[in-house]
C-alpha cells in the first residue's frame, strides 16, 4: 500500500490555469523520490496536495491510507502534523528566535515542549554548537539544517522537500543532501522538488512533469550513468 497515492489528480486555478493534469502516482514508504520539470509544470502544486496544504479540483488523493480528497482545512492541518515534515527553499524561520527556540515553535504546534527533545534534533543534523545562534548569525546551510530539525520534530512518515538546496552553494547543498539520504536510510519516505540534476540524482526514482503532467520516470542509477 502506497503512502501516498494520487488517482487522475488535477488542479484547476481560477477556472482555466490547468496546473495539474489528470496525474496518478504511486509511492511507497521508503520511497526516495524527486520530482523534476521546468518552472510552471506543476510540481509546486503537486507538493502543496501531497502535503495537505492544497486539495484537487478533481481526482483522489490519499497519504497514509487516508482520503484527504474532501478533507476540511482544520483536518488537513491535523494530518499534516501528523505524518508531514516540509522543507522550504526559503527557510521561513523566525529571524527573533534562536535556531532552538525555532525548533521549539514546531513543537509547540505538536503540543510539546520539551528543549532536550528540540536539542537532540538539532544534534541530529550537526548543529550541536549553534543552538543560540540567531538566524543571520548562521549561514545558509546551518539555517536549513536548522528547518530539517524542526520538519523532524514529530517524526514525520514523510519529508517533502521543495527546491531545499535552491538558496545554497555547492558544499552546502552536499552537506544538506547528505542528512536527506541520512534519513532516507533511517525509513523516511522523502520527496523532493527539484531543478537541480544533481539533487535529483541523490533520489532513487525521477518523476519528470510537463505541462501538469507526468512526462515519465526513471530509475536514477540509469541518470547516473547515461548523464
Ligand atoms: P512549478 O512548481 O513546476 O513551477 P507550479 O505548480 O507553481 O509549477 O505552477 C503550475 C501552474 O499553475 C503555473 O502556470 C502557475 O502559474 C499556476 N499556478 C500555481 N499556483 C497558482 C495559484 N495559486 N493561482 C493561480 N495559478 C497558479
Ligand atoms: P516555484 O519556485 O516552486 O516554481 P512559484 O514561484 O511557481 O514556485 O510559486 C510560488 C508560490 O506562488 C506558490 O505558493 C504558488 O502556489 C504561487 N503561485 C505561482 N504561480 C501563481 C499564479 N500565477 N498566481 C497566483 N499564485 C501563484
Amino acid at each position: 500500500m502506497g503512502l501516498i497515492k494520487l488517482e487522475n489528480v488535477s488542479k484547476i486555478y481560477n477556472d482555466r490555469v490547468k496546473a495539474l493534469d489528470n496525474v496518478s502516482l504511486e509511492i511507497m514508504k521508503g520511497d526516495w523520490v524527486s520530482i523534476m520539470g521546468p518552472s510552471g509544470s506543476g510540481k509546486s502544486t503537486m507538493l502543496n496536495i501531497v502535503g495537505c496544504m492544497d486539495t484537487p479540483t478533481k481526482g483522489v488523493v490519499q497519504i497514509d491510507g487516508i482520503d484527504i480528497t474532501n478533507l476540511n482545512k482544520k483536518d488537513l492541518t491535523a494530518i499534516r502534523r501528523d505524518k508531514i515534515g516540509l522543507i522550504f527553499q526559503q527557510f521561513h524561520l523566525v529571524p527573533y528566535l534562536t535556531a532552538v527556540e525555532n525548533v521549539m515553535l514546531a513543537q509547540y504546534y505538536h503540543s510539546i515542549s520539551d528543549e532536550d527533545e528540540a536539542l537532540q534534533a538539532l544534534a541530529k543534523v550537526g548543529l550541536q554548537d549553534r543552538t543560540e545562534h540567531f538566524p543571520s548569525q548562521l549561514s545558509g546551510g546551518e539555517q536549513q539544517r536548522v528547518c530539517i530539525a524542526r520538519a523532524l520534530i514529530n517524526y514525520p512518515k514523510l519529508i517533502l522537500a521543495d527546491e531545499p538546496t535552491g538558496n545554497l552553494d555547492e558544499e552546502n547543498e552536499n552537506m544538506v543532501m547528505d542528512l536527506l539520504s541520512s534519513l532516507h536510510k533511517q525509513g523516511h519516505t522523502i520527496v523532493v522538488v527539484t531543478h537541480d540534476l544533481n539533487v535529483c540524482k541523490r533520489a532513487e526514482r525521477e518523476i519528470n512533469m510537463q505541462h501538469g503532467k507526468i512526462l515519465g520516470e526513471m530509475e536514477c542509477e540509469m541518470v547516473c550513468k547515461t548523464g
